[in-house]
């Protein structure tokens, strides 16, 4: 399965939890997400209070600066996003149980947009038990 997301700022964390859980169709297995961009990334991340997000990309951006002399943004003027995505990583594995991720009361699924806005895919696979 694939579904779409439209982000909407050059960086946000966008919670997709209830997208994913709406596709949930198994009792017992894993779900696995994979986001095929190399400037966005996958994150499992506290869901209550939404200052968590401006506060990991306040950090990101304190230990990863949107400009710091790469070579690469000679070219397209992005490598601070993809040297982010490439740490945080492309994918999550969560297991589902009762047909339900397991994920923990304080986890909540992220995309974590790092050279949006852009429209993001993101690759579901359900394997049963
Ligand atoms: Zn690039």
């Amino acid at each position: 399965m694939e579904i779409t997301i439209k982000t909407t700022k050059k960086q946000e964390l966008i919670d997709i939890t209830s997208k994913v859980e709406s596709l949930i169709n198994i009792e017992k297995g894993i779900c696995h997400l994979f986001t095929p961009h190399a400037t966005a990334a996958l994150m499992i991340q506290e869901n209550a209070d939404p200052n968590i997000c401006d506060d990991i990309l306040t950090t990101l951006n304190k230990i990863i600066p949107l400009h710091n002399n790469y070579k690469h943004d000679k070219i397209d003027n992005n490598a601070a996003a993809h040297i982010k995505a490439g740490i945080i990583g492309p994918s999550e594995i969560i297991p589902v149980k009762d047909g339900k991720l397991q994920l923990g009361t304080w986890q909540n699924i992220f995309l974590v947009e790092l050279d949006g806005p852009r429209t993001r895919k993101l690759i579901i696979k359900i394997i049963s038990d």
